[in-house]
């Protein structure tokens, strides 16, 4: 197990991303046997990390304790990506009933948003929660484009939106210029926000990168620069560290990106990468979802609480 894994490694691009690993530190293989691995959520108080396998229409747990992984949920409606709201709750989207919900600490499971101005969503992606309680999710299509990880459908909002459900219930467009919007994540201090757009996947020469916008005070959006290209494959999903750093989902593995945009290194990994979280209990340890498999390296870095 802690062998070295072959195709895995580190790849130092700028100096400082030797100061943000640890040299002799391995990438472990924690687990295989999914058909497309998504949407890692790391549990702190029970030492446990869920995550989706979507095409088999499962929600996989593995348990920090022993080491070892069970069926979270079976039908998972596809789910897609997840996190934890502020009171450790399990927040997900689920593309095939083309909603965002949050199971209870009892177990019962809330719809907090399916549609928007009366249509149904596309097939809800990925998600976020603000530390006023607010869920912000973006919304592409490719949960029903096809019938290999939902049902195919014809899109009744007829583009691809970000969304903020308020505190209220309330579900408002917060970024309607985006292709394909697909995973997001604010910075430390919620100033900023990240969203990746992978609208090249089916737009020829479209977008491959992800965008900052500048969180008003009132939630709204500003801004909306590209912060980076991807250079091998998507920026799928993707965790901020308290430093501002962007660890991101590409073909080759996981992608550092320093706050002002420059990629310092890289996480090979011999898998296309979809998405990553801090975890263990100092988040000082980055969950990567590669396809078939669940890897973990430790980092010398710590991820934002509560993400
Ligand atoms: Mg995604």
């Amino acid at each position: 197990m802690f062998g070295e894994i072959e195709g895995t490694g580190f790849e130092v691009l700028e100096p400082e991303f030797s100061g943000c690993i640890i040299g002799h530190a391995r990438v472990e293989r924690l687990w295989t046997g999914a058909r497309w691995s998504e949407g890692p959520a790391w549990f702190a108080a029970g030492r446990y990390l869920l995550w989706s396998d979507i095409p088999n229409n499962r929600i996989l747990r593995w348990d920090e304790t022993d080491g070892r992984v069970s069926t979270f949920r079976q039908p998972s409606n596809n789910a897609n990506g997840h996190t934890v709201d502020r009171q450790g709750r399990l927040v997900s989207c689920e593309h095939l009933t083309r909603r965002v919900t949050r199971t209870e600490h009892d177990g019962s499971v809330t719809v907090i948003a399916d549609n928007w101005q009366g249509k149904r969503l596309n097939s809800p992606n990925d998600v976020v929660v603000k530390s006023d309680g607010s869920v912000w999710f973006t919304d592409p299509s490719y949960g029903i484009l096809m019938d290999y990880e939902g049902d195919r459908a014809e899109p009744e909002i007829g583009a691809c939106h970000v969304y903020r459900v308020a505190p209220d219930g309330q579900v408002s467009a917060i970024a309607t210029d985006y292709v394909k919007p697909n995973g997001l994540a604010f910075s430390p201090g919620e100033s900023l926000l990240y969203i990746a757009d992978t609208g090249v996947t089916h737009l020829p020469g479209g977008p491959k990168h992800i965008r900052r916008h500048r969180v008003n005070p009132d939630d709204t959006l500003s801004g909306g620069e590209v912060f980076a290209e991807c250079t091998n494959g998507l920026f799928d999903g993707f965790r901020l560290d308290r430093d501002g750093r962007i660890w991101t989902s590409a073909a080759d593995g996981v992608h550092c990106y320093a706050p002002d945009g420059r990629m310092i290194g890289k996480i090979l990994i011999p898998e296309l990468v979809a998405n990553v979280c801090f975890g263990g209990a100092k988040l000082n340890r980055l969950f990567i979802c590669g396809t078939t498999s669940l890897y973990a390296v430790y980092l010398n870095v710590n991820g934002v609480s509560s993400v």
